[in-house]
């Protein structure tokens, strides 16, 4: 029988991924800070620890899906994290989307306790989790990428190797920034085409069928009635939360200014998230950015 997985963080992503692990014969030792997360889990025969060195004194390959980069340092090296009781040779990967700055810290630390630290960022949302279709961009020791692949291949159609550590999280943010310029651009074409006495359904098959096509006005359109089963036909609930979408542009933000790149785009994007997070948007979708739109006029 397979030898056990730890998994900590078990939201929105971390619930169905943790589940296809389990799917595939691996016996989960899972942990959540909020109880409720991991009530399911212990239901479903996973062993719930009570810390996250807990989990690391179970598990010798732990898998970490959290919101943010303080969430991924509090459980990596906080006063009960998995470096506390980390065995030689683990394999840590964490699937979060976190600033590949961060991913690298925690690389050096994990790597002085002589253990394997990868970041795996995920794109896809929660139905891709629940499918087990995931993209996983992985960062990392090439050696290790094998064994990585083994378990992520669990919860993903994809797993893609990008280079040394952070250079997972380095696609994912590119992947998002596009993503969001994307949304906002869509959102706003599509509202002026509407305010023109264009029919929304028709706009968008023009654009699906012509040069202006994306994700976004091809399977996640924004406009209310547009697509079934998007956020947009469900009062924006569900998906992609607008905050999650502003983190992740302000993490492009600091690697652009690491680095000197100009990202005029991006940088508008992360104002206008940022603006519907402090407009009540923070848990709709983030294509929500088509309701948003119209109140700047008014502000
Ligand atoms: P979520 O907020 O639903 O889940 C995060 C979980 O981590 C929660 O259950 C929370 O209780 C737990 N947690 C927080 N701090 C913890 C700690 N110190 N110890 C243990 N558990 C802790 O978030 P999510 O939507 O599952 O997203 C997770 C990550 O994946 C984020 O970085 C997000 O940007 C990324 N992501 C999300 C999506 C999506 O569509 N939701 C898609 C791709 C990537």
């Amino acid at each position: 029988s397979k030898t056990p997985v730890g998994f900590i963080g078990l939201g929105n992503m971390g619930n169905p991924m943790a589940k296809n692990l389990i799917k595939h014969g691996y016996p989960v030792i899972a942990y959540d800070v909020f109880p409720e997360a991991c009530k399911e889990f212990q239901d479903l025969g996973a062993q719930v620890t009570d810390s996250p060195a807990d989990v690391a004194e179970r598990a010798d390959r732990i898998i970490t899906m959290l919101p943010s980069s303080p969430n991924a340092i509090e459980v990596y090296t906080g006063a009960n994290g998995i470096l506390k009781k980390v065995k030689k040779g683990s394999l840590l990967i964490d699937s979060s989307t976190i600033d590949p700055s961060v991913s690298k810290e925690l690389a050096k630390a994990v790597e002085k306790m002589g253990a394997v630290f990868m970041d795996a960022p995920v794109s896809g949302g929660v139905g891709a989790a629940r499918a087990g279709n995931l993209t996983f961009m992985v960062g990392g020791m090439e050696q290790e990428f094998d064994a990585a692949k083994e378990l992520l291949i669990c919860m993903g159609s994809n797993v893609v190797y990008c280079g040394e550590v952070g250079t997972g999280q380095a696609a994912k943010i590119c992947n998002n920034m596009l993503l969001a310029i994307s949304m906002i651009g869509t959102a706003e074409t599509m509202n002026l085409g509407i305010r023109l006495g264009l029919d929304p359904k028709l706009l968008a098959k023009i654009l699906n069928m012509s040069s202006g096509r994306c994700w976004s006005s091809d399977t996640y359109n924004p406009v209310p009635g547009v697509m079934e089963g998007v956020p947009s036909a469900n009062n924006y609930q569900g998906g992609f939360g607008t905050t999650l979408m502003a983190k992740d542009l302000g993490l492009a933000q600091i690697s652009a200014t690491n680095t000197k790149t100009p990202v005029p785009l991006g940088s508008q994007a992360h104002q206008i998230y940022r603006m519907m997070c402090a407009k009540g948007y923070a848990l709709k979708d983030f294509s929500a950015v088509f309701q948003f739109l119209p109140h700047l006029r008014n502000m």
